[in-house]
């Protein structure tokens, strides 16, 4: 390429020039993060062409030894970082630093999005924002007013030249044709950065944030050069040398994360297979925890060299939260991505992190409960999506589960369940819905409330699915409070006169006879079935699914998804006690073709429709009854 060639603009996309406006005009008071996130970058870098040139040694050239140099220069008030990795093309700078790329920015860029949303609490959030996500590369931003970035890509003939003031764009060059493979990063510290070129100062944040890099990390400042950091992969130190500040920077690093970890797996597997971890779980989820691209943050090391971190046998997806380091010897280094799929030494080593995770979950469920449920509320759903995904690791997380329950207030185990549970009563009670507050309220468990049988509110959509596969918990079956065979007299004890009603009345069921024959007469197909109900004390009626039928909320969503047919009709249950039923009773044995029995058949069902939150079957034919029903009460 001619270096004759003219610089070329380019713009920012929108996204990546609204970051970029709120981290150069940011008082973030950390600014110094952003020397962690270029080391960071060109860690990555090196670990990129290391593994590229396990396949192709001539990448490497005579240039084969790793390294990250800094370079500081107070008088022209500039700093730079350089690595020898894999480079970047001239469209790879374009995609990579124009766009949204960086798996922290794209964090970044969906809370603004969502700060957005509400701009009483933008004005505030901006600043947090940047604390909590970091904003990868364009950090520099912060310090600096001008960014010249200067790369060539491993075995490409030509180099390229970035260059930005973070203001909307940014333009793109050729670079001198001996430009050496790599990236340097050219910082023009802005006039309040100056700091940031004195090398004690740089010296002292790489010590703090960068110290677990396993490459040599070398500061060049004058004419005198030397290299700051131990250079040993953090996994391959022993546990007592290390530091929790160590491991979280190492944490933050690894997983490209800016919160903290929850709970740090650091350990060395000898035996048949040898193998070092070191896994975070973290503080909080993140914003594509249930993208279906989204895949788990562990990398997979062969020897201390980087090999993949999409490596899926490693950690199974109802684990994909979590982040780190696994390093083996057991796997030869120029393994391939695709052959690692298939690869036993993997799937065991998998197998092996899974208990370990698990375990140690267990460990902090029995010892640190409160600190447990923090857990269980950012990544619970997760976990339960391994319930019925993994049968070998079914009753493991069945301990580990917690759900929200008519007996408690906070969050219960199952163990807690079965130990409230009545004498005489064998299953385990649940009822699925949207939230907790109004399952609890809801008409289908009013027998059970009034009878103080314990039932499992659940709320998260995977909670259709795992009580399929994982039919019981200690030999009780899970089963739905809104089945229509529950037969509740069999618990001993809970059919209390209360439950029975003194303040409702006496009429006898058995009476229902006549208005059951004209109500579904009425309804048609519209119920499969109608029948006086156990469960109900206080409403009138209510909608049951069959035996043997998809529960309601689970059919609901199926059909959403396009998965299942139409409407499935439903059994829909009638309250003997309740004055309504009565009096329509009344009025059905009195005048077996009544109008108004019929019409009223209709409200009942539609009412319950709405109970479930569904619409009527026919809104307009809803309002009319419902108006001249209103009508003739007043008449
Ligand atoms: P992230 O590191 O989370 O991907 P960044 O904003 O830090 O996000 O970086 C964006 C992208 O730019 C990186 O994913 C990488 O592809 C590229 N990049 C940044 N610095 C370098 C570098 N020194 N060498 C090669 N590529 C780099
Ligand atoms: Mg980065």
């Amino acid at each position: 390429m001619a270096d004759s060639a003219a610089a070329e603009r380019h713009d920012f996309q929108a996204e990546v020039a609204r970051v970029l406006d709120i981290v150069v005009n940011s008082l973030y008071s950390k600014r110094e993060i952003f020397l962690r996130e270029l080391i960071s970058n060109a860690s990555d870098a090196c670990d990129k062409l290391r593994y590229e040139a396990q396949l192709d040694s001539a990448l490497l050239k005579d240039d084969a030894d790793l390294k990250i140099t800094i370079a500081t220069d107070e008088k022209a008030k500039t700093l730079s970082v350089t690595d020898n990795g894999i480079g970047m093309s001239r469209q790879e700078l374009i995609d990579n630093l124009g766009t949204i790329a960086g798996s922290g920015t794209a964090k970044f860029a969906a809370s603004l999005a969502e700060a957005e949303k509400d701009k009483a609490k933008k004005e505030k959030s901006d600043v947090n924002l940047i604390g909590q996500f970091g904003v990868g590369f364009y950090a520099a931003f912060m310090v600096a007013d001008k960014v010249v970035v200067t790369s060539r890509h491993a075995g490409a003939d030509e180099a390229w030249q970035w260059t930005s003031d973070g203001h909307g764009s940014f333009e793109i060059e050729a670079a001198p044709a001996d430009t050496p493979r790599g990236t340097t990063i050219e910082l023009h510290l802005k006039k309040d950065a100056k700091e940031f070129a004195d090398s004690s100062r740089v010296r002292h944040i790489v010590t703090t944030y960068s110290d677990h890099i396993g490459l040599a990390v070398w500061l060049h400042a004058g004419d005198k050069s030397e290299q700051i950091n131990e250079a040993a992969a953090l996994w391959t130190r022993p546990k007592k040398d290390i530091t929790e500040d160590q491991y979280k920077e190492f944490y933050r690093h690894v997983g490209h994360a800016f919160d903290e970890p929850w709970l740090t797996l650091h350990n060395r597997v000898e035996g048949v297979i040898a193998y070092t971890s070191l896994l975070f779980i973290p503080e909080r989820p993140p914003f594509d925890l249930f993208d279906p691209a989204r895949r788990h943050g562990v990398k997979l090391y062969v020897h201390k060299v980087f090999i993949t971190d999409e490596c899926e046998g490693l950690v199974p997806p109802w684990l994909r939260f979590l982040k780190g380091v696994v390093d083996s010897e057991d796997l030869p280094l120029n393994v391939s991505r695709e052959m690692l799929q298939a690869s036993p030494v993997v799937a065991k080593i998998g197998k092996g992190l899974v208990k370990r995770v698990l375990g140690e979950l267990q460990k902090k469920a029995d010892k640190a409960p409160d600190d447990y449920i923090a857990f269980w509320e950012a990544f619970g759903q997760v976990l339960k999506e391994g319930i019925y995904e993994d049968p070998d690791q079914r009753d493991t997380l069945l301990k580990l589960a917690r759900f929200r329950s008519t007996a408690a207030d906070g969050w219960t185990s199952l163990a807690d369940y079965v130990e409230r549970m009545k004498d005489g009563q064998t299953q385990v009670f649940t009822i699925t819905g949207d939230d907790p507050a109004s399952l609890k309220a809801s008409p289908q468990i009013e027998a059970f409330r009034a009878r103080d049988i314990e039932v499992l509110l659940l709320t998260d959509p995977v909670d259709e699915f795992w009580p399929m596969s994982a039919t019981e918990f200690d030999g009780k079956p899970f089963t739905s409070a809104t089945r229509g065979d529950i037969d509740l007299d069999v618990i001993a004890g809970t059919k209390t006169d209360e439950a029975d009603g003194d303040k409702k009345d006496e009429t006898p069921s058995g009476d229902l006879g006549a208005l059951i024959a004209m109500v579904k007469l009425a309804l048609g197909d519209k119920v499969k079935d109608v029948r006086e109900s156990k469960r109900l004390t206080d409403s009138a009626c209510c909608l049951v699914a069959d035996e043997g039928d998809l529960d309601m909320r689970l059919q609901k969503m199926l059909q959403a998804a396009g998965q299942a047919p139409g409407d499935a009709a439903r059994i829909l249950e009638i309250n003997a006690k309740h004055r309504l039923i009565r009096a329509m009773a009344e009025k059905a044995r009195q005048d077996g073709s009544s109008r108004d029995v019929e019409e009223m058949a209709f409200l009942l069902l539609d009412q319950a429709r709405i109970i479930e939150g569904e619409p009527p079957l026919d809104g307009a034919a809803f309002a009319k009854r419902m108006a001249d029903t209103m009508a003739r009460a007043l008449a």
